[in-house]
């Protein structure tokens, strides 16, 4: 498990509570949530394109659901002729 940060520069774990490196002094420490930020962002783009693909095809269904009330209108109509 990969919660702790790290130096970029030479890849010690360093304290969350530190602002440089106590080994190299470098200002570069990377932090673990990155990954987790990313993963959520992945998700969250997923579920959009998910939702914008079933609202594309709700909307591609619903031409033919009108001229299948149209054909059922029609029906009701020769049944009461
Ligand atoms: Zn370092």
């Amino acid at each position: 498990m990969q919660y702790q940060y790290h130096c970029a520069c030479c890849e010690k774990v360093v304290d969350s509570t530190e602002k440089s490196c106590p080994h190299c002094g470098s200002h570069h420490i990377r932090s673990p949530f990155g990954f987790w930020i990313f993963c959520l962002v992945a998700c969250l783009v997923t579920t959009l394109v998910f939702k914008a693909v079933h609202v594309y095809i709700q909307s591609q269904q619903e031409k033919p659901a009108h001229l299948s009330i149209l054909d059922v209108l029609q029906e009701e109509n020769k049944r009461f002729r």
